[in-house]
């Protein structure tokens, strides 16, 4: 399954190799470590300079979504005081940077992956 192993940040070639070397951590502000190549079957993960430049905007498309779903939670089902509201934003928009930095590198390269 694709979407699982999206998820699971693992390499769109053998889908057995982890991508990833650390998960990293939003609180600690630790961005997550990627490898060069697959452990596995030595896929390449970046075909070429400035590869993952694209991988920003599908970084911003899940930002956006995942503050928007917080917006309506919290406005339309929880009915916070707006400081309240503005601050939950905040926080989901920080707490979910690795995650979204991992998941929108691996999107990218699911979506230009060749098999060569
Ligand atoms: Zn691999």
């Amino acid at each position: 399954m694709t979407a699982i192993n999206i998820f699971k940040g693992k390499c769109p070639n053998c889908k057995t190799g982890n991508i990833f070397s650390s998960n990293g951590n939003s609180i600690l502000f630790r961005m997550p470590e990627m490898r060069k190549i697959c452990k596995n079957c030595n896929y390449k993960f970046e075909v070429e300079p400035g590869f993952f430049y694209g991988a920003m905007f599908v970084s911003y498309a899940l930002a956006c979504a995942q503050m928007i779903a917080c917006f309506v939670i919290t406005w339309a089902i929880l009915k916070i005081p707006i400081v309240y509201i503005f601050l939950s934003v905040v926080s989901i928009a920080l707490l979910s940077s690795a995650f979204n930095f991992r998941l929108s590198r691996t999107i990218w390269m699911y979506l230009f992956y060749k098999k060569r």
